[in-house]
């Protein structure tokens, strides 16, 4: 079977030679079945921008992909066998945590003895106390569970309510927002009564905001002007979730009323830079009194029942709506990661490895 290493640290963009593929005996990956394991079919992965910073031998929240490691992704699978001890049905559709402190509900690989079972590959022998079992609620998709209730909607519901505290009538603006998370996020804004203003990187993105996710307007900013566009529309803001970092941010910081708050969420145009550039407009930040603060939804973990409960009833009702790009094939994994570079995807990016 197929698995997918990390062959050279990319300086800038993900490159060609960034990964390679590696073949594996089904054989040699089954002997290291131990009592307690299970052995899974990976049947969906999960691509986030998240894998640009794993590449990055830096100090993080998480400890860097090494070279010839296995790529570290979050996935679903199936049981297909198990350890003498494992109390997991064969056929059980599991997601799962490896070596990490955090129950949180992923296929992450982050320590040496386990990289080598999952993250980008076809199978993974992984301990079955770190896998999690799903059965999934009718009106729910198995790959809701990378997006809406995995940690792309945790992101979005705790960023919003928790580091935003967006409160009703206020006004808030969501950058990178006809992604996974973006979208999300606008969605829950105008359920919690916000008034919520979309920036996005195309007119197809922006149509898609307003006509199908609700927004009150979207700018899509590759249009020469649209900062023009946004001030006559939105005026200032009460909370930025900000996605994407750079020129943006810097834009919405001569944005701020006072007491604004800023969700620092990601900052997907600086993730390729070797150097980021600072940003100019920052002392707004002192003369509206306004607060910019970062956070790891991994912070969360211990309320994601609460956030998966408010979802999931916006799924199954309707009233949450989401878009998937879906990738065939692990194969496909190291030129379909890009697309969240270059915003060649609406909604949440995944990879299909096998039918479940
Ligand atoms: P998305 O589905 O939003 O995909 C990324 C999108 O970013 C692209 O589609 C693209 O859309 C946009 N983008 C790419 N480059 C730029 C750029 N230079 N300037 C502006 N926009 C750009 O990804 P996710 O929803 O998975 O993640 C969104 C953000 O949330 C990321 O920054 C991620 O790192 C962060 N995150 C943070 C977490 C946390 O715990 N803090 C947890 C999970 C995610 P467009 O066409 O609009 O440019």
């Amino acid at each position: 079977f197929t698995r997918i290493v990390l062959n050279s640290r990319p300086v800038g963009d993900i490159e060609p030679q960034t990964f390679r593929p590696e073949q594996v005996s089904f054989a040699s990956l089954k002997q290291k079945l131990g009592d307690n394991d299970v052995f899974v079919q990976v049947t969906w992965l999960s691509l986030d921008p998240a894998m640009r910073g794993w590449l990055r031998d830096v100090r993080s929240y998480l400890p860097p992909v090494q070279i010839g490691e296995v790529m570290r992704a979050s996935g679903l699978g199936i049981v297909i066998a198990k350890g003498k001890k494992s109390k997991l049905p064969i056929g059980q559709l599991v997601t799962g945590t490896v070596g990490m402190t955090l129950s949180a509900l992923f296929l992450i690989s982050t320590n040496f003895e386990s990289l080598y079972h999952s993250g980008w590959t076809e199978y993974a022998v992984l301990p079955e106390k770190h896998v999690t079992p799903i059965n999934v609620p009718k009106g729910i998709q198995d790959i809701d569970f990378l997006n809406n209730i995995g940690m792309a909607g945790f992101t979005a519901y705790f960023g919003l309510k928790d580091v935003g505290n967006l409160r009703p009538g206020e006004t808030l603006v969501v950058s990178g927002a006809a992604g996974a998370v973006g979208s999300l996020v606008c969605q829950l804004g105008k359920s919690m009564g916000a008034k919520v203003y979309a920036i996005a990187g195309s007119k197809d993105k922006c149509s898609w905001l307003v006509d199908e996710i609700g927004v009150d307007a979207a700018f899509n900013y590759k249009q020469k002007g649209w900062e023009e566009d946004f001030k006559k529309q939105v005026g200032y803001l009460d909370v930025y979730f900000d996605n994407v970092g750079g020129d943006i941010l810097d834009f919405c910081l001569t944005r701020l009323k006072k007491d604004a708050r800023i969700v620092l969420c990601g900052a997907i145009s600086a993730y390729n830079s070797a150097k980021p550039k600072g940003l100019q407009n920052y002392l707004t930040l002192i003369a509206m009194r306004a607060k910019i603060q970062g956070f790891i939804v991994f912070d969360y973990e211990n309320r994601y029942p609460e956030a998966v409960q408010v979802i999931s009833k916006g799924l199954i009702d309707g009233s949450i709506k989401r878009k998937f790009h879906i990738v065939e094939g692990l194969e496909k994994a190291p030129e379909a990661l890009p697309l969240l570079f270059s915003g060649g995807n609406t909604g949440k990016l995944v990879v299909k490895v096998a039918d479940p």
